[in-house]
């Protein structure tokens, strides 16, 4: 009687679609259940924030939200869905690029994070619990990275491998790889996760890892949200500098010539063997394409009161574009001493501009969490909720060259570009070949990131339609010099693209599906498997 009831209360506010689900849901579980139907809201509110998500060149309207708060509650809605034929697609924080995290046919979005201030209380999900003697932590799936990282500093220690931003989603990075500057010596963080707690497609709850249940371990981490919600995940820890001192050491040198900056790069990324003093931390570059100042959304390294002009530089006699190495140590205090002359030798080896060198010292938060401190200023002008028509890339060693001959020095050279263009190497071996993600085939690969946003009222250059066609430009180059990159964060639309995609991987991720989500009925946002609904 009082599941009627709530269905008679819901009624009004829901189309028919919606009335079905819920109605379709309610049956499947049950009064008894511990699911209250009331979770499953429609409010306008919560659907339209659902819909969209940080690309915003996406919309796809779920039929309900559910704000789930324990595997358990995951499991009851994935169960519904599967018995009953709807969607469910999983929701981190929403920050996907084109509709990954919204369903394509009617079902209910299961919002995993938490909501601004509700990070702050003790209800909701369980809280980050940190093993101290086996550095380790247990963390919720929709836990933001920059909480995780809250957490374990109570205890002195940190996540080894990051993503540059931290509010994304414990899952949501783990469903695609997480990487970062420490990847070359750490690997991305899905090569830092110990076990999982899993709901399959089946609204099975299963606990993977190296051990038990292996193919469901290795098929979820980089999988898309293809086999199953991640509701908790174990995550390596490391010692970490203290929270509030400045210890870390940030570095930025230019370079006009490309070959002698990827060799710099390569040559960093092969100390990754080497004790902590004779390597650095962080390994990332970007690539200066437009005439101006060097700066970019990411960080304000460069100080407003001097700035740096590209033509002081030397980057007019290189088709206008110049390359920068970024680079940091950590340091701890016992250390302190010998931190200037490890950098000093370390950076003796590399062939920047001898005017270039750019130093700074902050603490280890702010560093992690450099790129929140620019998105605050761009929401604050209103720069942060515009179109984001993102292309990630790894790029084998092998033709980084002609990607820079044929794309920053010929398709973007000299155009605004409004946006940083990442460029840094990681080691494969560093890479767990059994997960689901996919990467060039060659030791050494590089990111290359135009994380791009489109102004309405710009100029042309910085238009969605031009930065769409740009991205075309360069998947159709790469494809005619058969350059075998393969996308990061990929957005394919046909099954035969992402057959493509995942070449001789496709038969096992395939078989992957069939095993844990034969209904194809989660993460239908990636477009990869029609969904049986
Ligand atoms: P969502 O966008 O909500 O979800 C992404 C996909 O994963 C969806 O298909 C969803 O259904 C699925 N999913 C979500 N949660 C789960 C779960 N618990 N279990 C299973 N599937 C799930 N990536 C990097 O690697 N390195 C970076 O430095 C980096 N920087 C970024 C900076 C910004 C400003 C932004 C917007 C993105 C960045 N990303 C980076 C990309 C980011 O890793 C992806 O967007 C990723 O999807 C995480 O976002 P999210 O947690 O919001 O997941």
């Amino acid at each position: 009687a009082t599941t009627n009831l709530l269905l008679l209360l819901l009624i009004p506010l829901a189309s028919t679609a919606t009335y079905r689900l819920i109605l379709t849901a309610g049956l499947t579980l049950g009064p008894g259940s511990g699911l209250s139907l009331l979770k499953l809201s429609t409010d306008p509110e919560d659907i339209n924030a659902a819909s969209v998500d940080f690309g915003r060149l996406a919309r796809s309207e779920p039929a309900a939200v559910f704000r789930a708060e324990s595997a358990q509650e995951v499991a009851e809605v994935v169960r519904a869905g599967y018995g009953q034929g709807f969607a469910v697609s999983a929701r981190g924080h929403g920050h996907s690029i084109n509709g990954q995290a919204a369903p394509t046919v009617e079902g209910v979005v299961v919002e995993l994070g938490r909501r601004g201030e509700e990070r702050e209380m003790e209800s909701g999900p369980s809280r980050p619990k940190v093993n101290v003697e086996r550095e380790y932590v247990d963390v919720w799936g929709g836990e933001l990275w920059v909480d995780v990282l809250r957490s374990t500093l109570e205890y002195g220690l940190a996540p080894k491998s990051w993503t540059d931003y931290l509010y994304l989603t414990v899952g949501g990075t783990l469903s695609n790889a997480g990487i970062s500057g420490q990847a070359f010596n750490h690997g991305p963080q899905i090569s830092n996760v110990y076990e999982l707690d899993v709901v399959t497609g089946k609204g099975e709850m299963m606990r993977c890892s190296e051990e038990e249940n292996s193919e469901l371990f290795h098929a979820v981490l980089g999988g898309l949200g293809q086999f199953g919600i991640i509701t908790r995940a174990r995550i390596a820890l490391e010692p970490a500098p203290q929270r509030d001192t400045r210890l870390v050491r940030w570095i930025r040198v230019l370079y006009s010539n490309f070959t002698a900056f990827t060799k710099d790069q390569e040559y960093l990324i092969s100390l990754h063997e080497k004790p902590a003093k004779e390597k650095f931390d962080y390994v990332e570059g970007f690539v200066i394409v437009d005439d101006g100042l060097i700066n970019n959304w990411r960080s304000s390294f460069f100080s407003p009161r001097n700035p740096v002009k590209i033509s002081s530089l030397g980057a007019n006699n290189n088709g206008g574009v110049l390359y920068c190495l970024e680079i940091t140590k950590n340091y701890f205090d016992s250390s302190a001493d010998s931190i200037d002359q490890d950098i000093e030798a370390l950076l003796k080896k590399l062939e920047f501009i001898p005017s270039s060198v750019f130093t700074t010292d902050v603490s280890y938060v702010d560093f992690l969490d450099r790129v929140h401190k620019a998105e605050l200023k761009l929401r604050s002008k209103g720069l942060w909720e515009v179109p984001h028509p993102w292309l990630n890339l790894f790029v084998p060693k092998s033709r980084i060259a002609d990607f820079d001959e044929g794309v920053f020095k010929g398709i973007l050279g000299n155009k605004k570009t409004s946006g940083p263009i990442l460029i840094y190497p990681m080691n494969k071996r560093k890479w767990d070949n059994r997960t689901s993600v996919v990467t060039p085939d060659e030791d050494v690969f590089y990111l290359v990131a135009l994380l791009r946003s489109a102004l309405e009222n710009g100029e042309k250059t910085q238009s969605l339609q031009y930065l769409i066609d740009h991205n075309q430009k360069i998947l159709k180059f790469c494809k005619e010099r058969k350059i075998a990159m393969k996308q990061y964060l990929p957005h394919y639309t046909t099954q035969h693209e992402w057959k493509d995609h995942f070449g001789d991987r496709w038969d096992q991720f395939y078989k992957m599906k069939m095993q844990f989500d034969p209904k194809h009925i989660l993460a239908t946002g990636q477009r990869i498997f029609k969904p049986m609904v």
